[in-house]
């Protein structure tokens, strides 16, 4: 059972609490310490020479250890993915190559209500090319009375922004309503109007099956701490689709690490990126970020591969919004279909409770609380997300009861 390599939190009797918060900072998978414990110990005994000796030939190639890992998890070749920077600044980074306003092709659209980093980048990016969000920012939103968002709405606006849209910028699934989204669809209807196209996959990677090469979008960012375990603050990933790997025109905000390995140590000042992905890079390999990450991906590999664990998923997630919507006046936001959301429910609670959190917590269950008036009754969303690498239908069935005893 792989719920046994994740040290699971527990409570001041050493009973594991119900964790339903990996959506926001996955577990620590047993494996990290072993993985940092030997990327310290190749320190202690080799200092500058563990960049090229020791386990795996030394510390150099570290991303490339986690590129098959990863590219089978986002469904993309190996040499697309690299685990870098974070996601704010991978976003930042590749808007700089593939968000590039000309003519009249200078509008991004992207939901609303979408992840506040994410909007802040956006936003910032437009004023770096001198342009006003409000008239250059196309944001789709749920159509009245709904909470989430119809793909022919996104579809529709894609398709009349036309020759006005330099780049559609769309999540996976939404972090706080849970939709997850026709990433497929979207992708052909940005490509088929000439814009470029990139997903945010923060709340998608390891949680929903992803077949980015194949949908063709130009390219995508993630973070690597909520599904995938990576631990916090841990280097996101990025993806840059094949068709760019050997473009050396586009423009990047470049630095040495993501120059041509063959040669990065002559220390010469033109730049030649290295192909695909890597070529992103810009700052020396962080060993010790990315080691948990290392370190937990092959249990996806050992469950048997994202759409084994996503089948598991499908049933936790189904089993868990039979229960909830038993509770008396709660509202799932969250699509009552499994094709349109991922691992999380999220559910609006009437009525003024700034404890939940805490009283939950208190109870066993660790999730996610946030206030947010819907109704004027001063209510809030509360976010439940089983990760089927840890949690069991056990837990899930649980969870109804103590919710209900709670409230
Ligand atoms: C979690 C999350 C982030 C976090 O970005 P960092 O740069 O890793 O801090 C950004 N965007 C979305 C949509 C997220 O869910």
């Amino acid at each position: 059972m792989l719920r046994d390599h994740f040290h699971l939190p527990r409570n001041a009797d050493g009973e594991p609490l119900i964790y339903l918060c990996g959506n926001s900072l996955g577990l620590q998978p047993k494996a990290a310490q072993q993985q940092l414990t030997e990327d310290l110990q190749s320190w202690q005994q080799r200092g500058v020479e563990g960049w090229w000796e020791g386990p795996d030939g030394g510390w150099l190639g570290y991303h490339r250890r986690l590129q098959d890992g990863l590219a089978a998890i986002v469904g993309a070749q190996p040499d697309e993915v690299v685990a870098t920077n974070a996601l704010t600044v991978n976003l930042h980074l590749l808007m700089v190559s593939f968000f590039r306003p000309a003519g009249r092709r200078c509008k991004v659209i992207m939901e609303s209500g979408a992840f506040p980093s994410d909007q802040h980048a956006v936003r910032a990016q437009l004023h770096f090319h001198g342009l006003d969000p409000d008239e250059h920012l196309i944001e789709v939103s749920p159509r009245e009375g709904e909470s989430t968002i119809a793909t022919a709405d996104i579809v529709a606006a894609i398709e009349e922004a036309g020759d006005t849209l330099a780049l559609v910028l769309w999540t996976g699934v939404q972090y706080y309503t849970g939709q997850y989204f026709a990433l497929g669809e979207i992708a052909a209807a940005g490509r088929a109007v000439g814009a470029r196209v990139g997903f945010d996959l923060a709340h998608a990677v390891g949680n929903v099956p992803l077949q980015l090469h194949n949908w063709g979008c130009d390219f995508a960012v993630w973070c690597n701490y909520k599904y995938l375990n990576g631990g916090p603050g841990a280097p996101g990933g990025l993806f840059v689709h094949a068709r760019h790997a050997e473009d050396e025109q586009l423009p990047r905000f470049a630095g040495w690490w993501g120059h041509r390995e063959s040669d990065r140590f002559a220390m010469k000042p033109d730049f030649r990126p290295e192909h695909g992905a890597a070529g992103w890079q810009v700052s020396t390999v962080p060993v010790l970020g990315l080691g948990p990450l290392l370190a937990g991906l092959p249990l996806f590999e050992r469950a048997g591969g994202v759409e084994v664990l996503r089948a598991q998923s499908i049933v936790l997630t189904s089993a868990l919004y039979e229960q909830v919507s038993q509770l008396p006046d709660v509202r799932i936001l969250t699509s009552a279909d499994p094709a349109q959301r991922g691992a999380q429910l999220s559910v609006y609670i009437p009525g003024e409770r700034p404890d939940l959190e805490r009283q939950l917590s208190r109870a066993g269950l660790v999730c996610d609380y946030r206030q947010d008036n819907l109704d004027g009754s001063g209510g809030g969303v509360l976010r439940l997300a089983p990760a089927p690498l840890y949690n069991t239908a056990d837990e899930v069935a649980a969870v109804a009861t103590l919710l209900e005893r709670v409230l």
